[in-house]
């Protein structure tokens, strides 16, 4: 990896370098060199894809970190369409008591953001025909397009997200973890999430959890089923615990997991049973009440196989 990108593959390869440092500013001096003489490489590989999203990043034979180019493009997206949806399609609103439970995508600004939203979606295994790589340099994104104040939010959120990612895969390492199980999956979250949390300045902290929360959901897209099969948790059960462990009166954190939570039913027609916000309920009140309709969904789920 490195910060020269004249030509990237995706627009969002751009924010490589920045990535890269935050990592390195975030890790412990010491700990990093005792992992490079144990024998981790160095060399953090950035996988170019062309084709659907099937991984996100792994810790290779050759114990090097390896991440995905067409999830990140994905993520990026996510992030863009949820801080802005959160900002301007609620927020906004709430002041002037135009929200009612679903955005309206009533200015350019929010249209562009779904398409945005959907472009990144059409890149996973879902149906639906896969998003040319040329679209992401048209709508807003972060290499030949800033036209906003939103595309650098979702970068710098975009970048903590990647970076828990890259925390993540090292921990594995770290942690010499020899395959993935649901244990060793929770045990590589949370180092990488007291890593990052402990490590940071407190004036970019809220942006560094942004980044971790919403990297945990982006992992639930890939299918509709929140299951984490034999070997990792289940997706609501990351994100949860990373919602424990932060002890916060900082009600947007949960603001935009339920943002990208419903943006998660959407995409799978599940939207329609979705529990209504209302008016008196904080975020952190009604995360609740979505997290257990998720749980319902998965025991409903089971019970039917
Ligand atoms: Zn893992």
């Amino acid at each position: 990896m490195n910060g020269i990108t004249p030509n990237p593959h995706f627009p969002v390869n751009a924010l490589l370098g920045n990535i890269l440092e935050t990592f390195l500013s975030l890790n412990h001096e010491i700990d990093f060199k005792n992992a490079i003489l144990s024998g981790l490489s160095r060399k953090i590989i950035l996988k170019q894809s062309d084709s659907r999203i099937f991984n996100v990043a792994e810790l290779d034979f050759e114990n090097r970190i390896n991440v995905y180019d067409n999830f990140c493009q994905f993520y990026w997206c996510i992030c863009y369409t949820s801080i802005l949806f959160y900002d301007k399609g609620i927020l906004e609103k709430l002041q002037t008591e135009q929200f009612k439970n679903h955005i309206k995508l009533d200015t350019e600004e929010l249209k562009e953001a779904y398409e945005v939203f959907l472009a990144g979606i059409g890149l996973f295994a879902n149906g639906k025909p896969l998003t040319s790589r040329s679209k992401f340099f048209e709508l807003p994104n972060p290499f030949n397009n800033v036209k906003n104040d939103y595309v650098g939010f979702a970068n710098a959120v975009y970048c903590y997200g990647m970076t828990f990612i890259l925390f993540h895969e090292y921990s594995h390492f770290t942690l010499e973890h020899i395959e993935s199980t649901v244990n060793n999956e929770k045990e590589a979250d949370s180092s990488a999430f007291w890593t990052m949390v402990l490590g940071i300045d407190e004036e970019k902290e809220k942006t560094a959890v942004f980044g971790i929360l919403t990297a945990l959901t982006a992992l639930i897209f890939f299918d509709s089923t929140l299951s984490g099969g034999l070997s990792y948790p289940d997706g609501d059960d990351r994100i949860l615990d990373v919602l424990l462990n932060i002890d916060s009166e900082y009600d947007n954190y949960w603001g935009v997991v339920c943002i990208l939570i419903k943006m998660w039913a959407f995409e799978y027609n599940l939207d329609a049973s979705f529990p209504i916000v209302t008016e008196s309920d904080t975020w952190k009140d009604y995360s609740e009440v979505l997290f257990s309709h998720l749980r319902t969904l998965k025991d409903n789920k089971k019970n039917n196989r």
